[in-house]
C-alpha cells in the first residue's frame, strides 16, 4: 500500500499524469477516488475489498480531460480495459495502469501488450456463485430458463445501474433513451424488462469481460452478470475468442475469416 502511495504522488508531483483513479475507503466497503494532487494520493487502498470496476470511468471525458491518466486495478478490471482497447476507446499515450500482484508488489502497466502478457497468466474461472446459478441453469429446458429469468426480470425496477456500472456500456445515447422511435418501453413491467435485458445482452455478445460488476451493482440482486457471462462462455470455443484476453483489434461479432465454417460467410 505504501509503495502504491509514494508512487502515485510521486506521479502526481512530476506531473506524469494529471489524475490517478484509484480506491479509498468509502463508509461501507471501498469506493472510488479521483486523486488530483500527492496528498489524496496518501488516501489510496488497493487489497481484496477493492473490485468495484474502474475502468468504467476511463471512458468520462468530462473526468479523465486530455491529459495523461492512472488507474489502479485489478485483474478484472485489466481485463475491461483491453477490451476498451479493443473497440479503440483507450490509448497508451494517455494511459497508465498500476496494480498490486498477489505477491503485494506494485506493477506498473505502459503499453497494453504488458496488460495482456500479465492477464493472460491468470485463468478466467467461476466463482462458487457463478457456479451454483450456471450448472442449474444449464440444467434446465428452455421453457425452464425463460421461466427463470422471467421471474428474476419481473424484480427488475428499470434503475439502470447494471449499465451504469459496466465499463462496455459506453455508448452516450443508449437504445433505451432513444424515443424516435421508441424501441423499448422505458417503464418496468415483466415484457418491458425483458425487452431491455435482451437488448442489453445483445450489445454485449463477445465483450462482456465477465467482471460482475452489473450484477453486483443490481439493487435487488439479479445475477444479471450471468447473462452476459454465459453468452461469453459459450461463444469463446465457436469463435477461438474471449474478451478481454488478448490485446488485439477486431472482436468477435464484427471480424470474419475465410475459413469459417459457416456458408454464408463465402
Ligand atoms: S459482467 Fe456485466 S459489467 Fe462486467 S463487462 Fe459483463 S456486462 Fe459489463
Ligand atoms: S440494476 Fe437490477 S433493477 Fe436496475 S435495471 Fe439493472 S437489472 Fe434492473
Amino acid at each position: 500500500m505504501e509503495k502504491l502511495r509514494a508512487r502515485a504522488a510521486a506521479l502526481l508531483a512530476e506531473g506524469a499524469v494529471s489524475l490517478i483513479i484509484g480506491y479509498e475507503e468509502g463508509t461501507k466497503r471501498p469506493r472510488p477516488l479521483f486523486c488530483r494532487n500527492s496528498e489524496s494520493a496518501q488516501k489510496l487502498i488497493f487489497d481484496s475489498r477493492c473490485f468495484h470496476n474502474l475502468a468504467v470511468y476511463l471512458t468520462r471525458k468530462d473526468l479523465v480531460g486530455k491529459d495523461r491518466f492512472a488507474v489502479t486495478a485489478p485483474i478484472s478490471t485489466l481485463r475491461s480495459i483491453l477490451q476498451l482497447y479493443v473497440e479503440n476507446q483507450l490509448s497508451e499515450e494517455k494511459l497508465l495502469v498500476l496494480t498490486v500482484d498477489l505477491n503485494g508488489e506494485l506493477k506498473e502497466f505502459v503499453t497494453f501488450d504488458e496488460i495482456s502478457a500479465y492477464v493472460g497468466q491468470f485463468e478466467l474461472q467461476r466463482g462458487e456463485r457463478e457456479q451454483d446459478i450456471l450448472t442449474k441453469i444449464e440444467g434446465m429446458s428452455r421453457e425452464e430458463r425463460w421461466k427463470f429469468w422471467m421471474e428474476e426480470m419481473s424484480h427488475c425496477f428499470k434503475c439502470y445501474a447494471c449499465r451504469s456500472a459496466c465499463p462496455l456500456c459506453y455508448c452516450s445515447k443508449c437504445i433505451v433513451e432513444v424515443n424516435r422511435p421508441q424501441w423499448i418501453n422505458p417503464w418496468p413491467a415483466p415484457l418491458a424488462n425483458m425487452e431491455w435485458h435482451i437488448n442489453r445482452a445483445m450489445h454485449m455478445v463477445g465483450r462482456c469481460t465477465a467482471c460482475g460488476a452489473c450484477g453486483d451493482a443490481c439493487p435487488v440482486g439479479i445475477p444479471i452478470d450471468l447473462i452476459t457471462r454465459k453468452m461469453m462462455e459459450d461463444l469463446a470455443p465457436e469463435f477461438g475468442y474471449i474478451p478481454g484476453l488478448p490485446a488485439k483489434k477486431g472482436n468477435a461479432l464484427s471480424t470474419w475469416k475465410l475459413d469459417d465454417r459457416e456458408q454464408f460467410i463465402r
